[in-house]
């Protein structure tokens, strides 16, 4: 989407939906994109720190909230998630993580400042995602035995709550590759496991061989590391504000949880754990509790 479409499609909604209400908050529509700031790109994305704006089912919405004083951060809800607040361009933008399972159509952030709270509205675009057919020649990990369902409903509760981890500041404002390879499957892909449909893929894979190093792709803090039916051995990052990226089928760990992690430092190795068909990294991106498309906090050069 056009920087200009963007614009009136957004910036008339801020008028209308907020301009009356938060009118004494120094509200500046007509400077919302004014100013390059944190967008120095001409070639038409729209970005916002290492986020690129791609409202579609998997992407980031990246909705202006029209308040402009720095010193009030709002508090911003969709759904029952949390959404990052970001400081650019002279005023506050909500952060979106929009999972895969989202129907097209417009979505309603509430967001609250002081004692006001208005809603804003954005849309999210139709996305198209290939399928992908594996097979797993270990069937159960395709149709896990009872005992190992014990084992993954625990697992579950357990990525649920470090998903669900939203400390307060944004770590870092650029990422890079935590490998570099051939990407042997890329995010949203529609999965069939041995002909079976399965949850959409929620990462990217770069197909390296074992023992290759992986770095932290920004700074960050590890939050959870362990050994996952599915996933294997796996590092969780904590970038902040909700920003956290997942790697997983790792051959060995090399960070524990609380541990802080600077752009570069090595935190293990790729490997074949878990659900597999080949040595590879799984490499995630989550905000907000879902998985998002981790090319966008990539720029490309
Ligand atoms: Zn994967």
């Amino acid at each position: 989407m056009s920087i200009d479409s963007y614009r009136s499609a957004l910036v008339q909604q801020i008028s209308l939906n907020v301009l009356l209400i938060f009118g004494l908050l120094l509200v500046q529509p007509d400077a919302t994109f004014a100013q390059s700031g944190a967008n120095d790109q001409d070639d038409g994305i729209f970005r916002v720190g290492p986020f690129e704006h791609h409202s579609v089912p998997g992407g980031i919405a990246i909705v202006p909230t029209g308040l402009s004083n720095e010193a009030v951060a709002p508090t911003l809800r969709w759904n029952s998630r949390r959404l990052a607040a970001l400081y650019a361009n002279n005023q506050w933008y909500a952060l979106v993580g929009i999972p895969l399972s989202t129907e097209a159509g417009v979505q309603t952030v509430v967001v609250s400042a002081g004692d006001k709270t208005v809603e804003i509205t954005f849309a999210v675009d139709e996305a198209h995602y290939e399928e992908q057919r594996i097979t797993i020649s270990d069937e159960r990990k395709v149709n896990p035995a009872p005992l190992d369902m014990e084992r993954i409903n625990k697992e579950s509760v357990r990525l649920k709550a470090v998903k669900a981890i939203h400390s307060s500041n944004l770590l870092s404002d650029h990422f890079i590759w935590p490998v570099t390879g051939p990407i042997s499957s890329t995010f949203g892909l529609q999965r069939f496991f041995n002909d079976q449909p399965r949850r959409p893929h929620g990462g990217i894979d770069i197909a390296m061989p074992t023992g290759t190093p992986i770095i932290a792709p920004a700074d960050g803090v590890i939050i959870d590391t362990g050994n996952y039916f599915f996933n294997g051995n796996s590092v969780f990052i904590d970038h902040g504000l909700g920003v956290q990226t997942f790697y997983a089928h790792m051959d060995s760990i090399a960070v524990s949880n609380g541990d802080t992690v600077g752009q570069g430092d090595v935190i293990g190795t790729v490997g074949e754990t878990g659900r597999v068909t080949g040595a590879h990294l799984h490499w995630s991106l989550g905000l907000n509790g879902t998985w998002v498309d981790p090319t966008l906090v990539l720029v490309d050069d």
